[in-house]
């Protein structure tokens, strides 16, 4: 089961998330519960690389009303960054203040190796200690791996030393493996503002939703079709299913989903490289999780060379609801053009490149 609401205030959607999952049932008062969010660098979450930490104000407020008080956040900046500076920088320094929440740096701790399936891993100390490890990851794109949510967010729970190990490895195995000896019990994806092509942020892209499951594969599937891909296009998701770590997201799973009326409009000043998929686009009122999915199935398209040839413009938006017209027009509020890629509301980027890639096919 998934559990998506749609809006842009993340405190008060993970609250509603959270409300709903009820993971204080799974954990003892005494239990030792760690936040893990996605500080891959010293940068805020505006610019899509990072955890929103109103977000996690959110986790934090709901476990300490139901009593359970024992939290840490911890985390491992990527290795050409300062976990202390990320802390500071994206707003955690102040969080920890005001609850009263310790910070833990594992660049700090020391590594101790675990068997996986074929591999052995070093992983930290201290991601070993937790009772209950709540991931939360960022839904973004990744120059390498093309995504990164939950499983891959794991990866801040490793040394530096063993972070190198794993590009040396090609990532794929060693995080479905990491995946094996550190249990995540349940994700909140911050899914509100991700990036379009690195990790590291920089190309901002309106999504406006938080997504929420206690199956990390599960919840990765379903993130890679909302980037446009399919998870067989992700290497690790299907590593780590075959792993038994998860079960992989189809049609048949349930989602619940809140807020349906809530989507937020698009307000983000686009990148140039946001701008230039943008002017295949004839926007009206669109909602940023639609918008957002045209964005990033463009953004798929163009990697596969089916852009070359495209010519057309596609309409998007609720200006649009109800009206006919002979353009070519995505979501719900199109339905009524005669060329018409997707009924979602909002639409999967995943369905938009099914549709578009055999577009300009004689
Ligand atoms: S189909 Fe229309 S209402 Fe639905 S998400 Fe898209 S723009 Fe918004």
């Amino acid at each position: 089961m998934l559990f998506v609401t749609y809006g842009k205030n993340p405190y008060s959607m993970v609250r509603e998330i959270l409300e709903e999952i009820k993971p204080e049932k799974e954990c003892n008062r005494d239990s030792l519960i760690a936040l893990k969010p996605n500080l891959v660098l010293a940068k805020p979450s505006g610019s899509g690389a990072t955890t929103s930490p109103e977000l996690v104000r959110g986790v934090i407020e709901h476990f300490k009303e139901k009593g359970f008080l024992n939290l840490i956040i911890i985390e491992s900046s990527w290795v050409g960054d300062s976990t202390e500076r990320a802390f500071d920088v994206c707003g955690y320094k102040d969080l920890a203040r005001e609850y009263n929440i310790e910070l833990f740096d594992l660049k700090k701790d020391k590594g101790t190796k675990k068997k996986g399936d074929e591999l052995t891993l070093s992983v930290c100390k201290k991601a070993l200690e937790v009772d209950f490890l709540i991931n939360l990851p960022v839904l973004k794109a990744h120059c390498q791996t093309r995504l990164t949510c939950a499983l891959k967010n794991l990866k801040g729970l490793i040394p530096d030393k063993e972070k190198r190990r794993f590009h040396q490895l090609g990532l794929h195995q060693p995080i479905a493996e990491l995946n094996t000896i550190i249990k995540t019990d349940l994700v909140i994806v911050d899914a509100i503002m991700g990036d379009l092509s690195h990790e590291e942020g920089g190309s901002p892209v309106e999504m406006g939703r938080i997504i929420g499951g206690e199956d990390p594969v599960l919840v990765d599937s379903y993130a890679a079709e909302l980037l446009g891909l399919r998870a067989e296009e992700v290497p690790y998701i299907l590593m780590s299913e075959q792993l038994g770590i998860g079960s992989l997201f189809d049609e048949a799973t349930a989602i619940k989903e809140h807020r349906l009326d809530n989507y937020p409009k698009v307000t983000l000043k686009p990148s140039s490289r946001v701008k230039r998929l943008a002017q295949y686009i004839v926007e009206g009122g669109a909602c940023s999780p639609c918008y957002g999915a045209l964005i990033y199935a463009l953004s798929r398209l163009e990697e596969e060379g089916h852009l070359e040839k495209f010519s057309e413009k596609i309409f998007i938006g609720r200006d649009y609801k109800d009206k006919e017209s002979s353009s070519l027009g995505v979501g719900m509020c199109t339905a009524r053009f005669e060329r018409h890629i997707s009924a979602g509301c909002p639409p999967k980027a995943r369905d938009i490149v099914e549709y578009l890639k055999d577009y300009n096919k004689p």
